[in-house]
This record gives C-alpha cells, structure tokens and sequence, in this order.
C-alpha cells in the first residue's frame, strides 16, 4: 500500500491550500473528499472577501501573507483569479461603532496594517451614492479586496496537482486509525490509506472527524445566506461593511451584513441573521432577500433598481470565540486540526496552508509557534474576535 506523508480531509477553502504548500515542499500529499470537486462545500459560498484588519494578531499574521499569495497568484502562475484590491470600508453611523473602530483601527496600526479612520466625506468618495443621515466616518484598508473563491481555489488545485498532490473525490473519511498515540493511517468508504500525518480540514465536518480520534472540536455550523446582482457600471471599490444590527419584525432582525462589487460589476452581498441559525441546513430561505435588500437600499438608495439574480446558503464552521482552530492534540502524534474557520476560511486557506506544512515539516518560526499557541485547541475561547 502507497504511504503519503500526509493526508488532507476535506478538498475545501483550507484543505486545497494546504495541499498546495505541503505537495510545494516535497510531502507525498494526498487530499480526499467526499464530493465530487474541489470548493464543492463551504468554499463556493464563500463571497470572496479577504482582508488582514482583524483584531487577533495570529489571524492579521496568517491573512497578510495570504494577501501576498492571492495579489501575486497571476504574475506568478498566470490564472486570473479576479483578485482586486479594492480595500475595505467600515462605516460608522454611531458614536460606539466610531469609538470602536478607532480603537481597533491603533491596535491593527501597531500590527503594522494599513488601516486609517476616514472621514465622513473621504467615504463619501469611496462609497458614492451612501446614505449620508448620521454618517460618522469609516475605517479604509485600501490593501485589503477580493477574490473569486471558486477560480482561486482550481487555480490552487491545478497547481499543487502539478506538485504532485493527489486527489481523491467521491470517497469518505470514515475512521481514523492510531497505534501507541500515533495516527497509522485512515479508512474510507473505499479504500485504506497509510501515513502518520493526518490533517482535518473538513469544514462543517470537523467534528465528525475529530471524534476518530476522540476528541470533541468545538466547532458548530452556522448558516449564512448570500446572493449576487446582475453586472452595473462600476460604483464603488471597497467591500462595505455596515456593523448596525436591525431590527425587522417582518423577516426577521440582522447583527450587520456587507457587499462589494465583483471584477464583473456584480455586487455580492451577505447578512449575519440575529439570533444565529444552527445547523447544516444548506436551503435557501425566502426571508433573507427582503431582509437584506430592505438595509441594503436604505445605505445606499441608488441600488434600488438593480436585479438579483440568485441567492445561496452554506455554513459558518464557528468556534466559541470566533477563531480557527490550529495544531496539535496533546496525545495524538501525527493529527493535526486545521478547523473552525468560521466567516474567514477563504482568506484564511493559503496562510494556514503555508503554517501546516512547516508544521509538518518542523520547520516553525517563532511567530508560527505564536500563531499555533494562539489559536490551540486548549485556548481559552473567552475573548471573542469582533467580526467573525
Ligand atoms: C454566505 C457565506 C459567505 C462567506 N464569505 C466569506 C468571505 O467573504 N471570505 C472568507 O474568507 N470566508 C467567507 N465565508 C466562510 C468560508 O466559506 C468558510 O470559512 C470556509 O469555506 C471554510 O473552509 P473549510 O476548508 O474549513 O471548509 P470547506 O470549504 O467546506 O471544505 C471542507 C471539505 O471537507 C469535506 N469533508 C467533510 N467531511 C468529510 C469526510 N468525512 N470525508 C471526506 N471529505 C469530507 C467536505 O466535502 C468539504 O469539501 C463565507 C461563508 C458563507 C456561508
């Protein structure tokens, strides 16, 4: 039987990246999943937003060399990917949503980021057509944008092929097998595999795979509902991101939502549902257009003649604080969980890809060992990221 240095579950937003690093770096890489693609879960419903503003520094760390990777993929491998670099607006309507950002806005200035509070008509400028009534002023972080998560994720599939990462679709992970504390290998509806190093990048999954080897993640889907326009001029650059929660005792109340406009004029919009919708149900609801669309013409009237042209629904795979899951279990050598990648997996992927493999490889930096320690399974989940 072949033996792989390592296998990957789950051929998505985190698992396809990491097989591209891992294959990148000479590992005999093997990724199974059970669809019948790459991106066929979570990844596809991902709307493409990718930014490194974040307030935990494991994660800025991790998304800014995933920007360096989405902002350079064509000159390097030549696939358009529709990266833009269109930066990111958070707008602020109240006084605590402007004291917040300029809090934030010090801290990520620390990180190194390129992040500023803006004023009222420098996002103007930006957002054109916004709602001025109590309009406070924004954060900008014109190094931040956007990428088409399905093109980005073959464009990283036919390349770790190339480095000779193989994949297995339509096969299930059923069990995970150890001897003495140390993974041996996996079974699937299939086959059997052997390797001593196991990587859990199963999405909404996670879970299900982290009890083969006895442990309970704490990662629990949550759905999330999006949907896309018809293509109009070009309006705005930056992902818009209103933080106000609405209430909207008809369809249902909202914590905050954003939208962009797409390399092809199409703008992309997503909503947080107030309270969270646990589970894996992946059917649209015929609440979430009225909803969103409702916050979205009161913030910027001049969109209300614009068609929809379809809406989706996938899964959040959240963590109690809003952070990934990374590294090592204490007691199984060789399994490694690259989980909970909650509202942040596609920007996420190619930086975690990256860790995994020097991970693997005993390759770490002192600032990877930081990042793992950070974002450990044994963490304490009491400080919550913001936006996750
Ligand atoms: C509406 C919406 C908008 C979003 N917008 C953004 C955004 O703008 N930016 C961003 O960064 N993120 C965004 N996200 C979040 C992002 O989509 C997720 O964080 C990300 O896809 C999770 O990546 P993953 O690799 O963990 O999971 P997935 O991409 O879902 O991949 C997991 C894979 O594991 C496979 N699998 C599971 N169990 C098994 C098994 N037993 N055997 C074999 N295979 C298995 C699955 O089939 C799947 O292919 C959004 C999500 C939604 C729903």
């Amino acid at each position: 039987m072949v033996e792989y240095d390592v296998i990957i579950i789950g051929a998505g937003s985190i698992g396809v990246p990491t097989a591209l690093a891992t294959a990148s770096d000479g590992l005999k890489t093997l990724v199974i999943d059970t669809l019948p693609s790459v991106s066929q879960a979570d990844n596809k419903h991902a709307i493409g937003g990718i930014r490194a503003t974040h307030t935990q520094k494991g994660k800025i760390m991790l998304c800014q060399r995933s920007i360096e990777i989405f902002r350079n993929w064509e000159s390097q491998f030549g696939d358009d990917i529709w990266w833009k670099q269109g930066g990111y607006c958070f707008v602020a309507y109240t006084k605590e949503h402007e004291n917040t950002l300029k809090l934030n806005v010090q801290l990520q200035k620390s990180f190194g980021l390129d992040i500023d509070y803006v004023s009222k008509e420098e996002i103007k400028n930006l957002i054109p057509g916004i709602n001025e009534d109590n309009l406070l002023g924004g954060t900008y972080s014109p190094k931040d944008g956007n990428a088409s998560p399905l093109l980005s994720l073959h464009a990283f599939y036919r390349q770790s092929r190339e480095k000779g990462a193989e994949f297995k679709f339509n096969e299930t992970v059923t069990d995970i097998f150890s001897k003495n504390g140390t993974i041996i290998g996996l079974k699937t509806n299939k086959s059997k595999y052997n390797t001593t190093q196991i990587v859990n990048a199963a999405g909404g999954n996670a879970n299900t795979l982290g009890k083969m080897v006895n442990i309970n993640l704490p990662v629990i889907p949550e759905s999330h509902e999006a949907g896309i326009t018809e293509p109009v001029k070009k309006i705005f650059n930056p992902m818009v991101v209103d933080m106000r929660p609405a209430i909207d005792n008809t369809f249902g109340n909202s914590k905050n939502y954003y939208f962009y406009q797409n390399k092809e004029g199409k703008i992309i919009f997503c909503l947080t549902p107030d309270p969270s919708i646990i589970g894996k149900d992946r059917r649209e609801t015929s609440s979430f257009l009225p909803q969103i669309t409702k916050r979205m013409i009161s913030l910027m009237p001049r969109l209300k003649n614009i068609k929809i042209r379809r809406t989706w629904r996938g899964l959040y795979p959240m963590t109690p604080d809003g952070n990934p899951i990374l590294g090592i279990v204490e007691g199984i050598n060789g399994y490694v969980n690259a989980v909970g990648m909650c509202g942040q997996g596609f920007m996420l992927g190619p930086g975690i890809g990256e860790l995994i493999s020097r991970f693997i490889r005993n390759k770490l930096t002192p600032q990877d060992k930081d990042i793992l320690n950070e974002f450990s399974i044994t963490r304490d989940y009491n400080k919550e990221e913001e936006l996750k």
